[in-house]
C-alpha cells in the first residue's frame, strides 16, 4: 500500500492520528459538561492518550458539530426506513466515535456500519471494544468480534472497523467490500474533521466513490474553511506546527467549494454553511437557551469567529432509477430539538 502512496505529500501519520484523541476528548468534556449525554465515551477514555479538557468555547462547538452529524444520521436513518430500504453508513476516519453504539442502544442502527480509519487508530479501537463490556455487549459475538490479528471488527450487528489508508481510494474500496459495503444500497458517508487532512486528489477521489455509487445517498462533511484571515491562518499554523497539516483545505476553503467538490463527485444536491450559521438556524431556540447556560463563554467573539471557520456540508443524490426518492426531503437546516435521545428506561420490575 505504502508504495502507492506518495511518500512526501505532506501527511504526517501520526501526527494526524492523535487528532482522534482531542476529537474523543472534546466530546467526553461536552458530554460531562452537561451539552449531551454518551456514556459511551468513557469505554474509550483507555484507548485514547490523555488530554486536557478543551473549555467552554470548544465544548459548545463540539456541541454544535455533533447536532449537525447526528441530525444528518436521523434524517437518513429516518428516510430509508420510510422507504423500506435497506440502510448503510460509512464512517470515514472514524476515530473513537461511539455514534454507533448511541444508535443501538436506541434500536436504531443501520444494516451496515463501516468504520475506517488508519491502521494505529482501528488497532487501539479494536483493542478497547474488546475489552470494555459495554462495548463488545452490544456485539452478538462479544470480545471474539474484535479480531486483534487482523486489527479490525467484525459483526453480525452491522458493525465494522477497518483500517486503510483514505489516500489509496481502491485500498478503501477493498477495505469496504470486505467489510459487507454494497454499492447498490443508499449510503450515509460521514466525514467529520477527515477530508481535509488528506491531499485535495485524493479528498476528492474518495467522494467521487460514493458520490459515483449506484445506490446513492448522502454525504455529511464536517471541517476547517476560511485559511486566508489571520484567524485562519493561526488555525492552519497551530495544526501544522502539530504535525497534523491541513493539506486540502487550500483546494477546499469556502463553503462554495464544499459544494462544488460534491456535485463534482456526482450528488446532485449540495448545501454547505458555516458551522454558526447552522447553529444558529438549525438548533432550536430551547436547546441553545439550554447549552448557553451550561458554562460560562466569555470569549463569544472568538467563539463566533471559530464556528465562521468550520463548514457544515450535506450533499445528496437519489439512487439511480430510484422512483422511491427515499432521500429527496433531507436537508442541512432540519430542526434539531436534542440530540440522539437517551434509550428508554428500562420498564419497572412487575
Ligand atoms: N471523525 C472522528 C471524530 O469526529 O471523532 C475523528 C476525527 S479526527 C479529527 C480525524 C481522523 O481521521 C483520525 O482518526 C485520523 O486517523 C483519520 N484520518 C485522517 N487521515 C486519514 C487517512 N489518510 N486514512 C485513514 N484515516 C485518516
Amino acid at each position: 500500500m505504502e508504495s502507492r502512496l506518495a511518500a512526501h505529500d505532506g501527511f504526517d501519520r501520526d501526527g494526524v492520528a492523535r487528532t482522534a484523541d482531542a476529537a474523543h476528548a472534546g466530546r467526553l468534556a461536552a458530554s460531562d459538561a452537561g451539552y449531551f449525554a454518551d456514556g459511551f465515551l468513557r469505554c474509550f477514555a483507555g484507548a485514547a492518550g490523555l488530554r486536557r479538557s478543551p473549555g467552554a468555547m470548544i465544548n459548545r462547538g463540539t456541541f454544535a458539530r455533533l447536532a449537525a452529524i447526528g441530525s444528518a444520521c436521523e434524517q437518513f436513518l429516518d428516510a430509508c426506513a420510510a422507504a423500506g430500504s435497506p440502510a448503510q453508513v460509512v464512517s470515514l476516519g472514524a476515530g473513537l466515535d461511539t455514534r454507533w453504539w448511541a444508535l443501538h442502544a436506541l434500536g436504531r442502527q443501520p444494516r451496515l456500519w463501516v468504520e475506517v480509519d488508519q491502521e494505529e487508530v482501528v488497532r487501539r479501537k479494536a483493542l478497547a471494544i474488546g475489552r470494555d463490556a459495554a462495548l463488545h455487549g452490544a456485539l452478538p459475538e462479544g470480545a471474539a468480534a474484535a479480531s486483534l490479528e487482523r486489527g479490525a471488527v467484525s459483526s453480525a450487528a452491522g458493525y465494522q472497523l477497518r483500517a486503510a489508508d483514505l489516500r489509496d481510494v481502491s485500498a478503501l474500496e477493498a477495505a469496504l467490500a470486505d467489510a459487507g459495503w454494497r454499492p447498490a444500497e443508499p449510503t450515509l458517508v460521514l466525514a467529520e474533521c477527515v477530508l481535509v487532512y488528506l491531499p485535495p486528489e485524493a479528498a476528492a477521489a474518495v467522494v467521487a466513490l460514493f458520490g459515483g455509487a449506484p445506490g446513492g445517498g448522502a454525504l455529511a462533511v464536517y471541517e476547517q474553511i476560511g485559511p486566508d484571515d489571520p484567524f485562519g491562518r493561526t488555525m492552519v499554523d497551530n495544526l501544522r506546527r502539530r504535525n497534523c497539516a491541513l493539506l486540502g483545505l487550500a483546494a477546499c476553503p469556502s463553503c462554495a467549494a464544499q459544494e462544488a467538490r460534491a456535485r463534482a463527485a456526482g450528488y446532485s444536491r449540495a448545501e454547505a454553511v458555516p458551522v454558526l450559521e447552522y447553529y444558529e438556524a438549525a438548533v432550536s431556540a430551547d436547546e441553545r437557551r439550554r447549552v448557553e447556560r451550561l458554562e460560562l463563554l466569555d470569549e463569544l467573539e472568538e467563539w463566533r469567529l471559530l464556528l465562521s471557520h468550520y463548514a457544515v456540508a450535506l450533499a445528496v443524490r437519489d439512487g439511480r432509477g430510484g422512483a422511491d426518492a427515499p432521500l429527496g426531503a433531507l436537508s442541512l437546516r432540519a430542526p434539531v430539538a436534542r440530540l440522539f435521545p437517551p434509550p428508554p428506561a428500562d420498564p419497572p420490575p412487575s
